[in-house]
């Protein structure tokens, strides 16, 4: 289990710079997560505008 990001993302940035094990990197159009670094905190969710990121 891991936090993943939706299409709803508008690739704001803000998420990447709040996860404590650089799990977030930019994609195609929008932000991913990668599944064997999220530690699951959380945190992506908390400072997304649009609540693209969620548990899976
Ligand atoms: Fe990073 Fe935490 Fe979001 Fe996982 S849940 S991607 S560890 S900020
Ligand atoms: Fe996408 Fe939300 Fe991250 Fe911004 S904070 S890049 S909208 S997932």
């Amino acid at each position: 289990m891991a936090y993943v990001i939706s299409d709803e993302c508008i690739a704001c940035g803000a998420c990447a710079g709040e996860c404590p094990v650089n799990a977030i990197s930019e994609g195609d159009g929008k932000y991913v997560i990668d599944a064997d670094t999220c530690i699951e905190c959380g945190a992506c969710a908390g400072v997304c505008p649009v609540g693209a990121p969620s548990a899976e």
